[in-house]
Order: C-alpha cells, then sequence, then structure tokens
C-alpha cells in the first residue's frame, strides 16, 4: 500500500527535520510506520482536532490523531501515536504497558511531560 507517491526519501528513524510535521499525511505515515514496526495491525487513521486529547483508538483499531499535534515537535507526536499503538498490546497504563513504551521509546517520559507540559490532559 505505498501511498507516499514517490516523494523524495523521508529517513525513517531518523529527524527528517527539528520542527513539526509537513502535514496530515505525514502525520498519517508515521503512525503506519511505527504499526508496522509493532507489529499492530490498525484500521483507518484520521487526523482532526480533539478538545480533550491527543489520540484515540477505537475497537476498530481505527487511530485518531488530533491536528494539533501538526504544530508540535515530532517527537510528541511520535510519543502519541506510539502510545496509541501500545495500548492495542496493553489496555491499561500498567507495567506491561510501559514497558513496551521503554521498549520502543526509551525516553517516552520526557516526551511525556513535555507533552503535559503543554496540555496537562493526557490519555484519558
Ligand atoms: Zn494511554
Amino acid at each position: 500500500m505505498a501511498t507516499t507517491g514517490g516523494g523524495t526519501g523521508r529517513v525513517v528513524d531518523g529527524a527528517v527535520s527539528a520542527g513539526g510535521w509537513h502535514d496530515a499525511e505525514d502525520l498519517k505515515w508515521e503512525a503506519r510506520h511505527w504499526a508496522a514496526r509493532m507489529g499492530v495491525t490498525i484500521g483507518q487513521i484520521h487526523v482532526r482536532l480533539m478538545r480533550s486529547k491527543w489520540a484515540s483508538m477505537s475497537r476498530g483499531r481505527r487511530l485518531t490523531l488530533n491536528a494539533e499535534l501538526l504544530d508540535l515537535p515530532r517527537a510528541l507526536g511520535e510519543y502519541v501515536i506510539v502510545h496509541e499503538l501500545v495500548h492495542v498490546l496493553a489496555p491499561n497504563h500498567g507495567k506491561v504497558f510501559t514497558s513496551f513504551l521503554s521498549a520502543y521509546l526509551p525516553d517516552w517520559r520526557e516526551r511525556d511531560a513535555a507533552l503535559r507540559a503543554i496540555e496537562s490532559d493526557g490519555c484519558r
């Protein structure tokens, strides 16, 4: 499912830029990338403005990401994506959850803190 239309190479795992995202497609692409990397199957991905959270995953594994993430550093959007994907593996914020997060994003606590500094409302 190559939907990127042969654009110039995005560097996987790397900071394409230190700034934010190019557009919603960029954010979705990152989510797809992480899902594949984590072996998590997800459905559609939507990007829209959400009032009280950064992202949500429906039962049908439809991932919705807050469009406000587009204005934030990539590292934060990436954290939100990985956080939601880990919920497929571990529904609650327990030890299993945090060990998965630590495996994929060793510095997730810093990212979490940065996000919380922006808005106090985290996931759920
Ligand atoms: Zn959560």
